[in-house]
């Protein structure tokens, strides 16, 4: 009998492929809805904004979405229109 052996097997495999492994996870973009504003200019950006990543450290403010962002007086950027 040889083909037990060759199922234990097969099914071990797809546990293991039905697992979702944290490398995946950890590949995930920023959260949905975030946003980072420029504490100089008064602007808000999506993460991924080219002028969003020039910010310095200390003008840059991370806020959990545009409605904050906007209701401390930041204005959302023209340019990835956040
Ligand atoms: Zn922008």
């Amino acid at each position: 009998m040889k083909l037990l052996p060759a199922l234990v097997l097969l099914s071990c495999s797809l546990v293991f492929a039905q697992t979702p492994s944290p490398a995946a996870k950890a590949k995930v973009a920023s959260p949905v809805g975030e946003v980072v504003a420029n504490k100089e200019s008064k602007v808000f950006h999506k993460p991924t904004c080219k002028l969003a990543v020039k910010i310095k450290a200390e003008n840059k403010a991370s806020l959990a979405s545009k409605a904050d962002a906007a209701k401390d007086g930041y204005k959302a950027c023209k340019i990835c229109k956040p």
